[in-house]
């Protein structure tokens, strides 16, 4: 089977690299040419674990390749997949000029029969749009080529993108004739064979899954995040609440945790996408505009936290131990660090940086206003506090001996909860955590 793929970013190129890995023949394509040169040269556009030697592995073996030129990419293939971005435009709906773009050159140069696949996220209606799209470029060359559309929508993590994909929790397809199915069952065979289930459905409900899925976890990161502020203003535990309810199958102890707020490149844009579409249907999603809220000013929890310890911060500097928006991946998209970088320089602290991998994405959003260290210690060399923001494994065990003789003050604000209090007050940290006690 040959396919392409349209968009080689965190979706395109997992995506393309796991089937190429089933033994698909896939093209990646991208319009930046710098990034496919990169990909050529062996260059990973991204961060994510385990895909360099995936890419590597299946472009040695001659089934995985990278092009800029969807023409020439989509001769004999069965199926095309578009997973290009679809960021917010201003009023909060999803901007589609970019997978509308791409509907188009397919029209313009499809020859044969082929599967128009959506992965990327896009509002319900959107498959008509790129029917129309692609039925516009067929009129405009006046030819006809039969086609189908196909709602495809991914589920995977960042971080854990090629285990998600390869043994997926579902694989969510919205289809509208038996041709297509056929062809995106025998696609997906591969990764159902233990047991992962393919569930086909309507388009517009295919599309509506994959905001619901992604509106429904933020509701969860937000709802315990209102929880956790209530427990530290009624004297609660959070981390003991959290255990009390997750112990609840009903509950389930995923996606409980409270921190400082989601970020990433889906959450933000899909909740605000949804709200969108609901308001332009005559709908109020009174939830989900309460969990938009609440995220709002949980980013601005841990700064609130530092402005009332320390009142003046001007001239106060501050380790900062992670930068992504979550670890594993180098994403800096809308992640929490931003707003709480932002806030501390505006008040003339100083803020010296560290994180795994994310340091030159995080160049690209704040440049040098903050200073980036070469590791975690060097970080905290005279700084008067540390403030955990992305809880990378490597945070998890630091040696509090070494920290407490680097900071100026033993002071921690714990933006994700990963330390006992106990163990910071034996040892005479100062620590502030979410929805628990501050210890002091
Ligand atoms: P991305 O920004 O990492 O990648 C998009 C790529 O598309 C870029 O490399 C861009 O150059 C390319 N592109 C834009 N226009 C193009 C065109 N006309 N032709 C060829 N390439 C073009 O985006 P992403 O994070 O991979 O997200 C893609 C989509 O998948 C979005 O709709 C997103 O919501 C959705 N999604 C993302 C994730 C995630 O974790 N990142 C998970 C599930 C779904």
């Amino acid at each position: 089977m040959k396919i392409a793929i349209v968009g080689t970013g965190y979706v395109g190129l997992v995506t393309g690299t796991c089937f190429a890995e089933v033994g698909i023949d896939v093209t990646c394509i991208d319009i930046n040419t710098a990034k496919i040169e990169g990909l050529n040269n062996g260059i990973m556009p991204i961060y994510e674990p385990g895909l360099e030697e995936m890419v590597r592995r299946n472009v040695e073996k001659g089934r995985l390749q990278f092009s800029t030129s969807l023409q020439d990419s989509l001769k004999d293939c069965e199926a095309v997949f578009i997973a290009v971005g679809t960021p917010p435009g201003e009023d909060g709906s999803a901007d589609l000029k970019y997978v509308l773009a791409v509907a188009t050159e397919v029209g313009r140069y499809m020859e044969d029969y082929l599967v128009v696949v959506t992965k990327s996220t896009v509002p319900v209606g959107t498959a008509r749009k790129v029917d129309q799209a692609i039925k516009n470029a067929l009129n405009e060359r006046g030819t006809y080529v039969p086609y189908d559309v196909a709602s495809n929508p991914e589920f995977l993590k960042e971080g854990a993108a090629i285990d998600d994909f390869l043994k997926p929790d579902r694989i969510v397809v919205g289809v509208e004739s038996e041709r297509a199915e056929e062809i995106m069952r025998r696609l997906y065979k591969p990764f159902l064979l233990n047991g992962h289930p393919i569930i086909f459905m309507d388009i517009p409900s295919a599309e509506m899954t994959k905001y619901a899925a992604n509106a429904m976890l933020a509701t969860k990161i937000s709802f315990m995040n209102d929880i956790a502020n209530l427990c530290e203003i009624m004297g609660a535990n959070v981390n003991l609440v959290r255990k009390g309810i997750g112990s609840d199958t009903r509950i389930g102890q995923k996606f409980i945790y409270p921190g400082i707020g989601y970020g990433g490149s889906c959450f933000p844009k899909d909740v605000k996408a949804l709200i969108k579409t609901a308001e332009e249907n005559g709908y109020p999603m009174r939830v989900l505009q309460a969990v938009e809220e609440v995220n709002y000013s949980q980013k601005e929890v841990i700064y609130n936290k530092i402005k009332s310890h320390f009142g003046d911060l001007a001239g106060k500097k501050f380790a900062m131990w992670g930068l992504s928006f979550k670890p594993n991946t180098d994403d800096m998209r809308e992640a929490p660090s931003l707003v709480i970088i932002d806030a501390l320089l505006k008040e003339g602290a100083e803020v010296i940086a560290y994180d795994p991998v994310a340091m030159t994405e995080a160049k690209h959003h704040v440049g040098d206003t903050i200073k980036y260290a070469r590791d975690a210690y060097e970080a905290c060399i005279d700084a008067d506090a540390l403030l955990l923001i992305t809880e990378w494994p490597e945070f998890r065990s630091p040696n509090f001996e070494v920290l407490a003789k680097l900071l100026k003050n033993k002071v921690i604000f714990d933006g994700r909860n990963i330390y006992e209090s106990e163990q910071m007050s034996e040892m005479d940290f100062t620590y502030y955590a979410i929805g628990v006690k501050s210890r002091t």
